[in-house]
């Protein structure tokens, strides 16, 4: 079956046509500009590519129940000229097909679940970190939404009494986002993360970080593996640093065999960054199978 897919971000927005296999055949990336230029574009693109569903993960807040006067819609968010902005009725209207929608971070949870680090499992974590932090999370077989969807990026931590800078969310003086994402590491060292790769205080900081957020995190959740992505885990040093602190916060406190085993545990993205577009492929499956059951 020919899926579309979209991955929706701040900066740009990556379109691509594949199948259910998780196989890409075209892709292309346009600059995210305002609804007005770019919904047409994106609508344009997916023409004629004789696609049967469409799949959209996309940066957030966003409207994911189906039921409400606004599903498909951006929410409140910072990116103003978004606001509002409906992701999903255009498609809709000029594709006459089934429109599968999510948060870029569920689309990314998905694609490791369906194709990659987490192929089979039923409750993964999946958190990206870089320009900001988001978590996806599929539970019991299903991404979680719950009442709008999870905002795991904003979870609150302690503050280190090694941190030398603070948090750069303008909501939250303590949150993971705002400690960690690159633009907080940039803050705080004054350099880029990439050109901090040879400073270990800056790894030490951040791996201890993150480590507060998966303890947290496996203790609401108890995922079966968590998958770390975005540009900054990049820096791989990050992962024996994250396992070590982790080991340490939980404190023996969980025992089971996957926590015996925090190198298969806690792991790397695994699809070359295409776990975003490649979710998405799956999230038009589902549509389709979805339309498809009702009719
Ligand atoms: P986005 O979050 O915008 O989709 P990325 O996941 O690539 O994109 O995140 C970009 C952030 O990741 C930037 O703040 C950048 O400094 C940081 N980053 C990108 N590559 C690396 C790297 N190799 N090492 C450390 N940080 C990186
Ligand atoms: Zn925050």
């Amino acid at each position: 079956m020919r899926i579309g897919a979209l991955e929706g971000g701040g900066t740009k927005m990556v379109l691509a046509v594949g199948d259910e296999t998780g196989k890409i055949f075209e892709q292309e990336s346009i600059p995210t500009v305002s609804p007005e230029e770019t919904m047409p574009r994106m609508v344009d693109y997916f023409r004629g590519k004789n696609i049967e569903a469409l799949g959209i993960a996309t940066f957030g807040p966003i409207d994911v129940k189906k039921e409400s006067p606004t599903y498909g819609c951006v929410l409140a968010t910072p990116k103003l000229i978004w606001q509002g902005c409906n992701f999903v009725k255009p498609f809709e209207d000029a594709l006459h097909i089934p429109v599968g929608f999510d948060t870029d971070v569920n689309g990314s949870c998905l694609g490791e679940v369906t194709y990659g680090a987490a192929k089979g499992l039923s409750s993964v974590l999946y958190y990206t970190i870089g320009t900001g932090v988001g978590g996806g999370i599929f539970v019991n077989g299903k991404l979680l939404h719950g009442m709008l969807h999870p905002e795991a990026g904003h979870i609150l931590l302690n503050i280190s009494d090694k941190d030398p800078g603070g948090s750069v969310c303008p909501f939250h003086p303590n949150c993971f986002e705002g400690l960690c994402s690159g633009p907080s590491i940039q803050a705080r060292w004054g350099k880029s993360a990439k050109e901090l790769a040879d400073d270990p205080e800056v790894w030490e900081l951040e791996g201890d970080y993150i480590a507060q957020a998966l303890v947290d995190e496996v203790m609401t959740l108890s995922p079966q593996r968590i998958i770390l992505g975005g540009g900054v885990m990049h820096q791989e040093q990050l992962f024996p640093i994250i396992r070590r602190k982790f080991a340490e916060y939980m404190n023996g406190y969980i025992k089971t065999p996957e926590l015996a085993d925090l190198d298969h545990y806690i792991v790397p993205a695994s699809l070359h960054d295409d776990q975003g577009i490649m979710g998405a492929l799956r999230l038009g499956e589902i549509a389709w199978e979805e339309a498809n059951q009702k009719a």
